[in-house]
């Protein structure tokens, strides 16, 4: 276990180069990673007890399709976006100032899924994209090359660069994600997830050493079903976090048995777990046995789980979990890292 970190709240600075990887969905991991990159920003400016961090997100990819033969990336693009304080704040997705007007053309000609609107601007990143992977370059590669645009304060990398694509079986047939999603708004009982090609996928490159490399691991507050559940299901990313020798903190997507935004609870109804941020904490499992999590953050008003956890293994603690804008985002990545540090003291460090 690197001995070079310790993180008090990170208020009494250490020397050190501490690195963060946060394994990221979209919406919610965007939100998470703003407010980590904000308190690393604020709690640590550059120099400061010699102190600097590294954020990577390793994202989920299981969402993303070929579309008017371009290549979308949902859950990159809404991080992206978000880091580069260009996303829609109030519509929650997408680009600020987004207009259609390409999008209506393509209906139009009957080009793509109507129901699916894709933005003048962010079609620019899908073209960008397809262009670097018809030229031969990794998705690791073109996001890197599209990244590089902005100024985002961390390194993304997708799970893998083969595509792994989410089907979701219905009663009605088998469809990909985003038409379940956003079509059908989830409301179509979903009988299973099929993660196509996952077990010949391999995780993409910096992704285990990323993992294996860590100071910190993070479950940011993503589904976990098709986002976090897509990512460990990529063979070798599972195995890495469980041999770590980082503790891994999770924060519950959920809030008093709800999701907090958007439809998270029809993927956990489909797997068989309940909709609460205990039943999700037992689902990812203790590292003691196995598992994902050493430590879970529950909102306040779950206080109660956080005694029902440790029997199983998983220090939970109770915060406040909403995002509602950058500095309570930063407040819970604050409070992510103080999870962490008695893990570290835990292991005399
Ligand atoms: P997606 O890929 O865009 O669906 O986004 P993610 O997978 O990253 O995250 C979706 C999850 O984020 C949902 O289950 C929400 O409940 C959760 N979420 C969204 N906003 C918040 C928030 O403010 N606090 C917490 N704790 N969870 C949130
Ligand atoms: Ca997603």
């Amino acid at each position: 276990m690197p001995g070079h970190v310790r993180l008090v709240s990170l208020g009494s600075v250490s020397v050190g180069y501490v690195k963060i990887s946060v394994l990221s969905g979209g919406v919610g991991g965007a939100r998470f990673l703003r407010g980590l990159r904000h308190h690393l920003r604020e709690a640590r400016p550059d120099g400061v007890g010699g102190t600097t961090a590294e954020i990577t997100a390793v994202v989920n990819t299981g969402d993303d399709m070929w579309l008017s033969s371009l290549r979308v990336a949902p859950d990159l693009d809404s991080i992206m976006y978000t880091l580069a304080g260009a996303n829609d704040e109030v519509r929650g997705w997408g680009r600020v100032g987004e207009t259609e007007r390409v999008s209506a053309e393509l209906t139009a000609y009957g080009v793509g899924w109507p129901w699916f609107t894709l933005g003048d601007l962010d079609l620019g990143t899908h073209i960008a994209r397809s262009h670097f992977l018809r030229s031969g370059l990794t998705l690791t590669e073109a996001t890197a090359r599209i990244t590089a645009r902005w100024d985002l304060g961390v390194t993304l990398l997708p799970m893998t660069d083969d595509e792994v694509e989410t089907q979701v079986i219905t009663d009605e047939g088998s469809m990909h994600f985003q038409e379940w999603w956003t079509r059908h708004r989830a409301a179509l009982p979903a009988r299973r997830f099929v993660q196509q090609n996952v077990t010949t996928a391999n995780p993409a490159p910096g992704v285990l050493d990323a993992i294996g490399g860590a100071d910190i691991i993070v479950i940011a507050p993503s589904n976990p079903v098709v986002s976090i559940g897509t990512i460990v299901g990529i063979p070798g990313i599972r195995a890495a976090l469980v041999e770590a020798s980082a503790p891994i903190v999770g924060v519950s997507p959920i809030i008093k048995g709800a999701v907090v935004r958007g439809m998270a609870d029809a993927c956990l109804t489909a797997i068989g777990v309940a909709t609460s941020a205990e039943a999700v904490a037992l689902h990812y499992g203790s590292r003691s046995a196995g598992g994902l999590l050493d430590a879970w953050l529950v909102d306040e008003t779950d206080a109660d789980s956080v005694a029902a956890l440790e029997p199983a293994g998983i220090a939970a603690l109770a915060v406040p979990l909403w995002m509602r804008d950058v500095e309570s985002s930063a407040r819970l990545a604050a409070d992510t890292l103080r999870a962490a540090d008695p893990l570290w003291a835990a292991e005399g460090v």
